[in-house]
Order: structure tokens, then C-alpha cells, then sequence
């Protein structure tokens, strides 16, 4: 039994979610005549009260798509300095869009609307032009932190004031609404653009979806033809997603839940010098100079323990849809082991 924790991508499709593969009705999606893919960019858009979806193979595509449509070359997006668009897409913000970021660093990974207020360029040629505001929720690299729509609101009021997109890279967004106990429709009438990917905890092969207004997503689909996004009977993916929506959701407090107990088993342990407070299903915390970095991998490994590094001293767990209960046994008989 390997016991897969360095991240809630590696789930496999399940049974059900197979089955819901091999049968879904498709179509070319190019000529959008995908009728599955339709169904999911339509379920999506309704759920988060946003005119239109558009389903993408990564969540990586469906961000780099919204900054480029929201924004001109030579212009500013502001984020988090944990940000996803600004430290896991290979430098897209510049590469594709022409963009810079403005980094702020938010209250794990949340940042406040009095910094953003307080980075916006005033309107001179001399300076960069702010477009752009993004947030991440949850905040993969802050250890699963959490927006609440209390966080949000004066957010999305100060960007409606200035004229500024908000975007919302809700690549793990589900599990903050299962903690918040929030609305997808009071979630979605907070932003312009929303990526959702299927693929993390809800437990999909490949997927993402970008949500917007009618005229973005006439946009994002052009651009996403120009990032070679354009796929055809690619409903058998959508299909894999509209299950999930299903059946994959309310589970998601189970990880959640598993998380929090590793997180009990870590803070005792001599060798551990903090973990970060647990929120959702990803851990990170931080080895004292008992133990290095690699020995304690490869100590995991040999336990069929699989987990990252991520940073010198610090290793990333995340929980997800394929780690039981039996697993989290595993984990702590092989954590008090060392
Ligand atoms: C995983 C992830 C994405 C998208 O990653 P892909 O691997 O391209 O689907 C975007 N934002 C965050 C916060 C993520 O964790």
C-alpha cells in the first residue's frame, strides 16, 4: 500500500466516476458542440450565478487566460506573494500577458483591502498601470488558509470602486465553502473571473473551469485557442467533473478532518519545530535540527510514505479523496517511529 500525500492531484478516477466517462454523450468542443462539456460550463456558471463557463485542461490555462483577458502588456496584477500565478505557472503572468505582479504578503496568503488600496498606481503614464486584483482561496502555499466572504466583500467593493478585475484562483475553492458553509452564489457575485479546478480534492483525471461574464469567456475562448486549450470530444472529462460536482463535495470535510488529526500527531514530536494551523487538507510544517530534510523523506518513503519537500526544512502533506483511515494509521505509526 502506498500512501500518497505530496499533493490531491495524484487520486485516480474512482468506479463511478469511470463509468460516468465511458458513457457520457460528446461532441468537438472547438465548434462547442461538446454536449457534456456544455452541461458542466453551464452547471458551474449557474452555481456561482456567472453567465458562462469555459472548460480548460488545467487550472494553470484557465488563471493564465482570465490575467490575460483582464489585463494589456505593461500592466500590474496585485496577489498574495504565495500566490499560484505568481510562483507555480513557469513565470506565465510575464510570459504570456506581458504582466507584472505586485506582491503583497497577506495574513497567511490573505491579503487585506486596506494593502490593496494601499498598492493601487495612481493614473499616471509614468507608473504601471493596476488592472488586476487576484486572490487565492484556499492559499496552497500558506498552508490551506481561507477566505471568508466577510474577508472578500470590501474587497470586491474597493475594486468595483477603482475599476480593477478581481479575479479568483478557487483551484481548492469547494473546500473552502464546505468550511464557511458559504453560498456558491454569494461566492460567485464577489468576482469577475473564478478558476475551479476538478482535479484537486474533487478527484478528477484533468480539468478546469473559468467562470465570467457572457463577454469574457467570448474572449477567454479565443485566447484559450491561441494557448492551445482547444480540445474536441473532451466531454468524457467534463463527464468525470459533473460526477464529482455530484458525489465529490460534501466529502471533502473527510480530508479536512484526517488533516487536522496529522496535525495533532506532528505537534508533539521532538523533531517537528511548528506546524502551520491546519484549515483544510494541505499541512506544512517545519523540521528543527534533529532530522534534515532528506533523511526524513526518504525515512517516509521507506515506510511507503510519500510526501514533498517544500523548502529547506519545511515538507507539504495534503490529504485527499484516496487516503483512508487505514492510511492515516500508517502515518502515525511511521511518524512516532523516527
Ligand atoms: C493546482 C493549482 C492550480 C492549477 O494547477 P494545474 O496543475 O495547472 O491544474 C492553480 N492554483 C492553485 C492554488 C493550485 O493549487
Amino acid at each position: 500500500m502506498i500512501i500518497d500525500l505530496r499533493s490531491d492531484t495524484v487520486t485516480k478516477p474512482t468506479k463511478g466516476m469511470l463509468e460516468a466517462m465511458f458513457s457520457a454523450p460528446v461532441g468537438d468542443d472547438v465548434f462547442n458542440e461538446d454536449p457534456t462539456v456544455i452541461k458542466l460550463e453551464e452547471k458551474l456558471a449557474a452555481m456561482f450565478s456567472h453567465e458562462a463557463g469555459l472548460f480548460c485542461p488545467s487550472g494553470t490555462m484557465t488563471n493564465q487566460i482570465a490575467i490575460s483577458v483582464h489585463t494589456r502588456p505593461g500592466d500590474e496584477v496585485i496577489c498574495d506573494v504565495n500566490s499560484h500565478i505568481y510562483n507555480y505557472e513557469g513565470g506565465g503572468i510575464a510570459r504570456n500577458s506581458g504582466v507584472q505582479a505586485k506582491l503583497l504578503t497577506g495574513d497567511r496568503g490573505r491579503i487585506s483591502v486596506k494593502q490593496i488600496e494601499d498598492s493601487i498606481n495612481a493614473d499616471y503614464d509614468w507608473l504601471t498601470r493596476t488592472s488586476l486584483v487576484e486572490l487565492e482561496n484556499t492559499v496552497n502555499k500558506a498552508g490551506g488558509s481561507y477566505y471568508t466572504a466577510a474577508m472578500v466583500e470590501p474587497i470586491t467593493k474597493l475594486c468595483k470602486d477603482k475599476k480593477l478585475k478581481l479575479h479568483l484562483d478557487g483551484a481548492r475553492l469547494f473546500n473552502a465553502l464546505v468550511e464557511t458553509k458559504e453560498s456558491t452564489q454569494q461566492t460567485g457575485k464577489q468576482f469577475d473571473s473564478i478558476s475551479i479546478c476538478l482535479s484537486k480534492g474533487l478527484g478528477t483525471p484533468a480539468g478546469s473551469v473559468l467562470l465570467g461574464s457572457k463577454d469574457f469567456i467570448k474572449e477567454a475562448r479565443r485566447v484559450r485557442k491561441t494557448f492551445g486549450g482547444g480540445m474536441r470530444q473532451v466531454g468524457i472529462l467534463a463527464a468525470a467533473g459533473l460526477y464529482a460536482l455530484e458525489h465529490n463535495i460534501e466529502r471533502l470535510k473527510d480530508d479536512h478532518a484526517r488533516a487536522k488529526k496529522i496535525e495533532q500527531m506532528l505537534k508533539p514530536l521532538a523533531y517537528i519545530d511548528g506546524v502551520m494551523p491546519v484549515d483544510t487538507n494541505v499541512l506544512i510544517f517545519d523540521l528543527n535540527s534533529k532530522i534534515n530534510t532528506e533523511s526524513f523523506i526518504k525515512k517516509l518513503s521507506e515506510n511507503h510514505i510519500k510526501v514533498v519537500a517544500f523548502g529547506k526544512h519545511t515538507i507539504r502533506m495534503v490529504t485527499h479523496l484516496d487516503f483512508t483511515e487505514d492510511m492515516l494509521n500508517g502515518v502515525e505509526k511511521c511518524l512516532k517511529s523516527i
